[in-house]
């Protein structure tokens, strides 16, 4: 399976991925994921991704695009993927297809996880992430036993800095700007499946499933 999860943040992109990955045996391949990883290495660009990603703007294309291209060539991506927030701007996609086209290896289907913008805001700010495993809590609808605390590994939970309010507001704007588009592109490829993203993980999954004729 080869799939990309659209979405606006806060959508549930990363949620559904991880279970997609799961169910179908795919490799989960994160953009935010492998930026971050990248920041933390101390790679060249690192500090001024760093800045750039805390005020919730788009990375340059030519810099993700590389670290993805990279990461699709991995054997483990070779069964089949799901992509989750990448691309985010027509030129990402654009080349996205490239790459796919020399790897002979289309794709499956698009899912856009639709949410509207007051459910998005407030599922954000209450967002808190395990420093160690990744796990996602929210102090009011999914609170961890222990505040504070992950309950899966033990480690702490933070939120991320461009979970508050304003910088939120702002990711919100640069993805009806720039990742909007790509519902029109995907759509006329004959790839694009809508998908209700409101209500629980598992009616979202089986939404998702449904789309994906498996349900
Ligand atoms: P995410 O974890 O998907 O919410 O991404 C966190 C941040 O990483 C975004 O707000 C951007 O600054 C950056 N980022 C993630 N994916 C991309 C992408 N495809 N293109 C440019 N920047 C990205």
């Amino acid at each position: 399976m080869r799939l990309v999860l659209l979405g606006p943040p806060g959508a549930g992109k990363g949620t559904q991925a991880r279970l997609l990955t799961a169910k179908f045996d795919a490799a989960h391949v994160s953009a935010g994921d492998l930026l971050r990883q990248a920041v933390a290495d101390g790679s060249e660009w690192g500090q001024t991704a760093k800045s750039i990603m805390a005020q919730g703007a788009l990375v340059p294309d030519g810099v993700v695009i590389e670290i993805i291209e990279k990461r699709l060539r991995q054997p483990d991506c070779a069964s089949g993927y799901i992509l989750d927030g990448f691309p985010r701007t027509l030129r990402q996609a654009e080349a996205l297809s490239d790459v796919l086209k020399m790897l002979y290896a289309p794709l499956d289907r698009v899912i856009s996880l639709e949410v509207s913008e007051d459910d998005l805001v407030s599922r954000l700010a209450g967002r808190r992430v395990c420093r160690a495993c990744g796990t996602m809590f929210h102090v009011d609808t999914k609170p961890p036993v222990r505040i504070g605390v992950c309950d899966n590994c033990g480690d702490q939970l933070f939120q991320r800095d461009d979970d508050k309010e304003d910088t939120i507001r702002h990711r919100l704007r640069v993805y009806r700007e720039q990742t909007e588009p790509l519902i029109a592109y995907y759509n006329k490829m004959g790839l694009l499946r809508r998908i209700d993203g409101h209500g629980t993980i598992e009616e979202i999954a089986r939404r998702i499933h449904r789309a994906l004729g498996d349900g």
